[in-house]
């Protein structure tokens, strides 16, 4: 059964992959998301629905459009393919629960968010705002319910949307001074996501998280300059280091401070 209910998240995940690869195509660019329908941006041919399966598609095509043979990005597979092994994970590790369906809905945000910033260098309003009420709304209905899901850190005498909230202040205030500081790759919409992440994470987890995205951001830079993909004079954004760190911390944030400082 188990198996079975791996391989249901992992075709969920391909679809939904599939979905964030057309947001993060259109959202940076205003267009609608929903309407028209995919197709090629080359020669304008649609995509039938036969085309159009997540991961077996691009396979079959072998990455070029049945009408025109124009290249179609390898994003749009590796997108499809990760968030398949994403919700397959999330499954296997939070099994069906409240978590698995809020970390799910915020796992889609971050990897539309370190897209659209990677290739875009922007972190839309659009994705980052909703995102906060999403969060806000769920630690208060769980504050109300007297819910608290396995990934915050229980401070045991705090309402969770308390936590939340001090949660968001810090993020504020640790990437606030940085980002005033360092204009190149840092900017108002880093500021944004960090303190979502603070919203989503809580107190003292956020912490943890920003820690893990500056010591990413900093070993990939590293290795960038090192083999000279990048110059000094490049601007890496720091986003996606930010939305990847803030994953980790939700999955595995919990276990490792409880690792460190055994209570
Ligand atoms: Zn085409």
């Amino acid at each position: 059964m188990t198996i079975l209910w791996l391989v249901l998240f992992f075709a969920i995940g391909a679809t939904i992959g599939s979905f964030i690869n057309v947001v993060a195509d259109r959202l940076p660019e205003d267009k609608s998301i929903i309407s028209p329908p995919s197709h090629c941006s080359a020669c304008g041919h649609q995509i039938s629905a036969g085309e159009n399966i997540p991961i077996l598609s691009y396979l079959w095509l072998r990455g070029h459009c049945r009408s025109c043979g124009a290249t179609i990005p390898q994003r749009l597979f590796w997108v499809e393919l990760g968030t398949a092994i994403l919700f397959a994970f999330l499954y296997w590790h939070y099994g069906l629960t409240w978590e698995f369906a809020m970390v799910a809905i915020y796992c889609c945000l971050f990897v539309a968010l370190l897209l659209i910033d990677l290739e875009h260098s922007i972190l839309p309003n659009k994705l980052v705002y909703p995102g906060m009420i999403i969060a806000l709304v769920i630690s208060g209905l769980g504050s109300i319910f007297g819910f608290e899901p396995v990934y915050i850190m229980g401070m045991g005498f705090r309402l969770w949307i308390v936590d939340a909230a001090i949660g968001g202040a810090i993020g504020l205030v640790l990437l606030l001074l940085p980002a005033l500081l360092y204009r190149g790759g840092m900017g108002w919409g880093d500021v944004k996501l960090a303190v979502l992440i603070g919203l989503i994470t809580g107190f003292p987890l956020v912490i943890l998280a920003i820690f893990l995205a500056v010591l990413i951001g900093g070993l990939v830079a590293g290795v960038l300059l090192l083999l000279k993909i990048k110059s000094r004079k490049d601007a890496i954004p720091f986003g996606p280091f930010l939305a990847v760190a803030a994953m980790a911390t939700i999955f595995w944030g919990n276990s490792f401070l409880n690792w460190l400082f055994p209570s």
